[in-house]
C-alpha cells in the first residue's frame, strides 16, 4: 500500500517536473524569437528615416570594380519590386515616374503637388543635373525624405557616349550609373543604394535597333542586382513640338487606357512647366479612374 502511494507521488512530481520543464522551454523559445525580431527591426532602421528596408532576397556578392560600394541587402527605395509592376492582383496602381531631373525650376513643383495630393513618385535623376549646384542637391534630400523613390539615369543622358554608333558601351554606360550613384551616395549616406535604372531613350528603343551588346548588359544588372524598367504610359512631354498642360493631361488619358498598372513617364527638368502644371489634373484622373500610386525599387 505504501508503495503504490509512494510511486503515485513519483508520477505526480514526474508530471509536474516534466510541464514546469515545458513551461521554461517555451518561454525561452519565446524570448529568443523577441530578441531575434527586435534585432531585425533595429538593423532596419538607418540613415535619414526609417526608409531604408533590407531586402528579404539574398543579396549576391556584386562584381563592381568600380568605387560603388553596396552594401549587403541594402535597397533604399520602397515600393514594388520592378519585377512585381506589371503581375495584375485585381488592383489598378499608376507609377508616377520623373526623368531628367531635378531641376530648381520644375522639381519644386511637382513636389510640392504630390505632398497635397498624398502620392508618391519615383524619380530617375541624371547625376549632371544633381551636381548642377547645391539647391539641386538639396532638392535630391527633399526627393529622398518626402518619401519618393529615386532611380538612376545615368550622368550625362548623352545618347553619343552611351550609344556611340548606335551600339549600347556598356562599360561607359556602367560607369556613369556608378558615377550618379556615388554622387547620390554623397548626398543621402554611404547606406544609399537604389538598383533602379532607367536607359536614357528607353530599354525599348535598343531592343528596337536590337542591339547585340544588351546580351551582356543584362548580365550585369543581375549580377549587381539592379534592373532597368521603361514605361507603359506617357504626357509626351518630351516628343516633338511643345505641349501645353491641357494636351499633357490628354496624352495621359489615352495612354493609360484598358490598363490596371501603368508607369507612367514624364520629365522634370528645365523647360517641362506644363508638367508640373499638368500634374495635379493628371493626380486627379487617376484617382478618379480608381488608381491608386505606387513607387518603384
Ligand atoms: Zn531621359
Amino acid at each position: 500500500m505504501k508503495n503504490v502511494v509512494a510511486n503515485r507521488r513519483l508520477d505526480r512530481r514526474k508530471v509536474f517536473f516534466t510541464r514546469i520543464s515545458f513551461i521554461f522551454l517555451m518561454i525561452l523559445f519565446v524570448s529568443a524569437l523577441t530578441v531575434s525580431f527586435t534585432k531585425r527591426k533595429i538593423e532596419t532602421n538607418s540613415y535619414l528615416s526609417n526608409k531604408v528596408v533590407n531586402s528579404t532576397k539574398k543579396h549576391k556578392p556584386s562584381s563592381v570594380k568600380k568605387s560603388v560600394v553596396v552594401l549587403k541587402n541594402q535597397i533604399s527605395n520602397s515600393g514594388t519590386r520592378v519585377e512585381d509592376v506589371y503581375k495584375e492582383d485585381g488592383k489598378k496602381t499608376a507609377y508616377l515616374t520623373f526623368d531628367d531631373g531635378p531641376s530648381t525650376t520644375v522639381t519644386p513643383r511637382i513636389l510640392d503637388t504630390l505632398k497635397a495630393n498624398g502620392v508618391h513618385a519615383t524619380f530617375f535623376l541624371m547625376g549632371q543635373n544633381i551636381e548642377r549646384n547645391s539647391e539641386s542637391k538639396e532638392l535630391v534630400k527633399r526627393i529622398y525624405n518626402e518619401e519618393n523613390a529615386i532611380g538612376d539615369h545615368t550622368y550625362s543622358h548623352s545618347l553619343k557616349k552611351l550609344y556611340p554608333h548606335n551600339l549600347l558601351d556598356v562599360s561607359a554606360f556602367m560607369s556613369e550609373v556608378d558615377e550618379t550613384q556615388n554622387i547620390l551616395k554623397n548626398i543621402l549616406g554611404p547606406t544609399f543604394f537604389t538598383r533602379i535604372i532607367r536607359m536614357p531613350g528607353g530599354y525599348m528603343s535598343r531592343k528596337y535597333y536590337k542591339d547585340p551588346n544588351l546580351i551582356e548588359f543584362d548580365n550585369i544588372l543581375k549580377q549587381r542586382n539592379m534592373v532597368n524598367i521603361d514605361w507603359n504610359a506617357y504626357d509626351f512631354d518630351a516628343e516633338g513640338r511643345k505641349r501645353y498642360a491641357g494636351e499633357l493631361l490628354d496624352k495621359v488619358k489615352n495612354t493609360v487606357k484598358g490598363k490596371n498598372k501603368v508607369v507612367i513617364l514624364m520629365h522634370d527638368t528645365y523647360g517641362k512647366e506644363e508638367t508640373a502644371k499638368a500634374l495635379p489634373d493628371i493626380i486627379q484622373y487617376l484617382k478618379e479612374q480608381g488608381y491608386e500610386f505606387g513607387t518603384l525599387k
